[in-house]
């Protein structure tokens, strides 16, 4: 048996809610279990947080704010704790990385050396940020100052997915908590353990009590109540493109609290017939789209391909996809982990099925059962060959390790196809032309573009989407803006 399995087995993972700076029960003894997808075993019982608990948690945040014990504490206070949680988290890598790889399916390796790391240097950047950033004098006439600042919210709600529980939260978190404002997390249902470590860790650090709270529970019960909650000031979600619009009406039936929404996509791959190297393309499509087994939302779920490269990059995408190491999650050999849950798993193989019936060329679409793991949730890399953009395949977001292939002819057709979508949150181009990349990247509707290129990111840059994909940005010092409200301040100088 590998360490890593023996050390699941002993985890006690922190299940509780975490309100006010103390872990405790939901206020009705609430509780659901969490489950490993790698063999569908019961991981825990965590604390189902509901309306009650949410008030409680939103109520302490709200008084941690008032307080100005974090609001107003001197930016280099909330940088040194910042600091110190980024440095606690990779302190504790290695039951970071453990909890998330159990509770979310994601490869061992993943989780040590991509998710948790990354997280860790999300708070470190952000925590370095706000000493660097000024505020501005705006050219009023000479009988007056006027000021332009930026200040914190307030309370932020924060409703993250599961398919990077610890990343996602963590582009949140921190600008939300670096600019001064007080936060309460719902993590989602599938995945509780890694966020519920992270408020273990921000205690150690010194984040003040109140001032971040998590509370796991389910979402049309604790995730609707922090939506329409009247005293918070702001809500930020990644997930579904239903339930995110769900937060706009939450607003609006309740304070308008303001509201930024991450919600997916089905991301064109786009190659055109001048590909400099397809082996090198072929491996760059096929990770765009498997990593993670596809339950990354900027996937690279369509790829939009010249006719006169479509058979030879196809061969290569399923070579490589067949090649790709695909198992235990914590197995460090394994690249490509499990489905999230069972119900995410169905959904995945129903599109197999809606991708035969609307006459696609299917290559794969089986669910797996390695020896040992029968039941966990694996579904071999899948590549829908011949699909008609305009057909469910080609329109709707599958999240799971599905490619479907569109053919076209010439550039002016592949742009338009990849821009035939309710989606906008990412596209890449493949050509060796210089003036062709130049004029896709500015006509492809995507808030991230790549050029020969995929997936390359990082906190210095902004996340988002355009038309369903979203609002507002993730990442980047933009982030900050999303937490922040700007104030004027008059000054009559006689
Ligand atoms: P979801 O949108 O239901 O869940 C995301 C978060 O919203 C979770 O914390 C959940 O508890 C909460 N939530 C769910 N219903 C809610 C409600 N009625 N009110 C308030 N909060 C609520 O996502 P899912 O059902 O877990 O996945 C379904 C599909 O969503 C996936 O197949 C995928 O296509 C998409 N998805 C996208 C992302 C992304 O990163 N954009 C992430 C996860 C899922």
């Amino acid at each position: 048996m590998n360490h890593w399995i023996e050390r699941a087995a002993a985890l006690r993972p922190e299940t509780r809610l975490f309100i006010d700076g103390d872990f405790r029960a939901a206020a009705d003894g609430a509780t659901f279990e969490t489950i490993a997808p790698r063999d569908g075993s019961v991981i825990a019982s965590v604390s189902a947080g509901g309306e009650a608990d949410i008030d409680a948690a939103v109520r302490a945040a709200a008084r941690a704010f008032e307080s100005g014990v974090w609001s107003r504490a001197d930016r280099r206070e909330r940088q040194r704790v910042l600091i110190r949680l980024s440095d606690l988290m990779l302190e504790h890598l290695e039951e970071l990385a453990l909890l998330e790889s159990l509770d979310s399916g994601h490869p061992i390796g993943d989780s040590l050396r991509v998710d948790v790391p990354n997280a860790a240097r999300v708070f470190r950047w952000y925590a370095e940020a706000i000493d660097k950033v000024s505020d501005e004098v705006a050219p009023a006439p000479e009988n007056a100052l006027a000021l332009v600042t930026r200040e914190a919210l307030g309370v932020v709600g924060a409703v993250v997915p599961w398919n990077y529980p610890l990343i996602i939260t963590a582009w949140k978190l921190a600008p939300a908590l670096a600019t001064g404002n007080s936060v309460v997390l719902k993590p989602a249902e599938l995945t509780s353990l890694s966020a519920l470590k992270l408020a273990e860790l921000a205690v150690e650090a010194g984040v003040p009590a109140g001032v971040f709270n998590v509370v796991p529970g389910l979402g049309p019960v604790a995730g609707q109540a922090l939506g329409r909650h009247p005293l918070v000031d702001k809500l930020t979600f990644t997930g579904s493109p239903a339930v995110g619009r769900g937060f706009l009406t939450y607003a609006g039936e309740s304070n308008g609290k303001q509201v930024s929404l991450e919600l997916g996509g089905k991301s064109p791959q786009v190659v055109l017939a001048d590909v400099a190297d397809i082996e090198a393309c072929a491996s760059a499509v096929a990770w765009g789209i498997f990593y993670n087994a596809g339950q990354t939302c900027h996937g690279g779920s369509r790829l939009i391909v010249d006719e006169r490269v479509h058979d030879e990059l196809v061969d290569a995408v399923l070579r490589v996809g067949r090649g790709l190491v695909q198992g235990d999650p914590l197995d460090e050999a394994t690249q490509i982990g499990t489905i999230a849950s069972e119900r995410q798993l169905t959904r995945v193989l129903d599109y197999v099925d809606v991708a035969r019936s609307e006459g696609a060329v299917v290559h794969g679409g089986s669910q797996l059962r390695p020896d040992g793991l029968e039941g966990g949730y694996y579904v071999e890399p899948t590549v829908f060959d011949r699909v008609d953009n305009a057909s469910r395949i080609g329109r709707e977001e599958i999240f799971g390790p599905a490619l479907s292939v569109t053919t076209v002819s010439g550039a002016e057709e592949a742009i338009r196809v990849a821009n035939e979508s309710e989606y906008g949150l990412a596209a890449s181009v493949w050509t060796s032309d210089l003036t062709t990349a130049h004029r896709a990247a500015r006509s492809l509707r995507a808030g991230t573009v790549w050029v020969n290129t995929f997936d390359v990111a990082d906190v210095i840059t902004p996340f988002g989407g355009f038309k369903g994909s979203g609002s507002g940005r993730d990442r980047s010092l933009h982030a900050l803006d999303s937490y922040t409200a700007l104030k004027t301040t008059w000054i009559d100088l006689g």
